[in-house]
């Protein structure tokens, strides 16, 4: 067994319940470790502490499955894990309203770096870290007993998609059943297509849906800017919601070819004017048409990928709401959001709220953060923020 001890500091982030070692934390290991080997910490007095998968490219070294009392991570292990993440979305979704959500949520379900949604019949298991890749035949057996899909996709983030091929001759692509690339579900009894083969993410924003529902009880009767649109998501409740008209502004025409055909697949959103509008957003915001809104959406994507962005990224986010309330007609609501996890709540609602002192008086409607089948065990996985303001009449 790969056997590790770490600095002070770790130990502390461990028992804290923390599930990243660093690599510049670990002190001493009884040899050189493989990609995903199953790994013990063992504390200055020999005991154990935590079992973790290792995986030695990476600067996160460790990856904790379990800290406390030892256990033997057996296949009746994993299962029940598996299975407690399961019995934990069950009850929150009437299933004839929708039937699309993330069943396993990467380290926050005990599963670091691996992610499963689900699409109507499909699932889509993302593997962000290198260290299931070693144990992926396992896992499919335990997901197989556990979800019984009739079809199922694997998506690999980038940075790992070349030791998967070289190494294991893995890719991406369907690995139970078969599936085109675009599924249609409902959510909230709007019917959508994820793009699972393909698309972003694993073809679908499921963690913004409790905020596009918020949106829908906001935009009656108002004009609709959805920036960063994506495939229309919040568009389509606002349309719901009785918006007068909604426009889409993305970059790129892939997700506007999208955001159209869901409209498309919605016959009830004809009776509200939708435009698309190609374009970059940090620019048309600051300098495009002269035209006002009476409620806009800005869901950027990340700007702070790294830690070392995030001062940029704070500036940034500032600037984009203070665009967008420049362009918000009397009366008008911003929503504004981050899905940056190195901007901190504090940093993105305060640059928000500053730039709306600037607007003119404002009072704050609400603010949230991911969907519950989205949970967030530790300070990093709190990455998306989300707040509504409305500037006074
Ligand atoms: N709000 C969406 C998710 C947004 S994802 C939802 O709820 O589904 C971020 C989107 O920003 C992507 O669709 C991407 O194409 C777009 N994007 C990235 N850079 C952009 C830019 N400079 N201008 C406009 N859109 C951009």
């Amino acid at each position: 067994m790969l056997r590790l001890r770490v600095s002070a500091p770790a130990e502390r982030f461990i028992r804290s319940g923390h599930p990243w070692v660093y690599s510049d934390s670990i002190v001493e290991t009884n040899r050189v470790g493989d990609v995903g080997e199953l790994a013990v910490v063992y504390n200055r007095d020999n005991k154990f502490m935590a079992l973790g998968l290792h995986d030695p490219q990476s600067p996160i070294r460790l990856r904790v499955l379990h800290a406390g009392k030892p256990v033997k991570a057996d296949r009746e292990w994993w299962i029940a894990r598996l299975q407690a993440a399961k019995d934990k979305r069950v009850p929150l979704f009437d299933k004839a309203q929708t039937n699309a959500w993330r069943w396993v949520s990467g380290e926050n379900d005990g599963f670091p770096g691996l992610v499963i949604d689900r699409y109507a019949d499909v699932l889509v298991m993302k593997l962000y870290s290198a260290v299931w890749l070693p144990r992926l035949s396992e896992v499919l057996d335990w997901v197989r007993e556990v979800f019984a899909p009739t079809a199922l996709v694997l998506r690999l983030s980038r940075n790992i998609q070349p030791i998967a091929k070289e190494r294991w001759g893995l890719s991406e692509g369907c690995l139970v059943g078969s599936t085109e690339n675009l599924v249609v579900f409902r959510e909230n009894g709007i019917r959508f297509e994820a793009e699972v083969l393909q698309g972003q993410k694993t073809g679908f924003y499921l963690d913004q849906r409790d905020n596009r529902a918020r949106v829908q009880d906001l935009a009656k009767g108002r004009e609709v800017l959805n920036v960063f649109s994506f495939s229309g998501g919040f568009s389509l409740y606002a349309a719901r919601g009785g918006a007068r008209s909604v426009t889409d502004l993305d970059i790129s025409k892939h997700a506007l070819d999208s955001a159209n055909r869901n409209f498309a697949l919605n016959p009830w959103s004809a009776a509200v004017p939708h435009e698309c509008v190609q374009g970059d957003a940090f620019e048309w915001i600051a300098n495009g048409p002269r035209r006002s809104f009476d409620l806009i959406i800005c869901d950027p994507p990340s700007l702070a990928r790294r830690e070392a962005d995030r001062e940029g990224a704070i500036r940034a986010y500032g600037t984009l709401a203070a665009n967008c309330l420049r362009r918000l007609a009397p009366g008008g609501i911003l929503v504004a959001a981050s899905c940056s996890a190195h901007v901190s709540q504090g940093e993105f609602f305060d640059a928000v709220m500053n730039a709306a002192d600037h607007a003119g008086p404002w009072k704050e409607l609400w603010r949230s953060a991911h969907a519950p089948d989205h949970p967030a065990t530790f300070a990093e996985a709190h990455y998306l923020k989300c707040i509504a303001l409305q500037i006074e009449p």
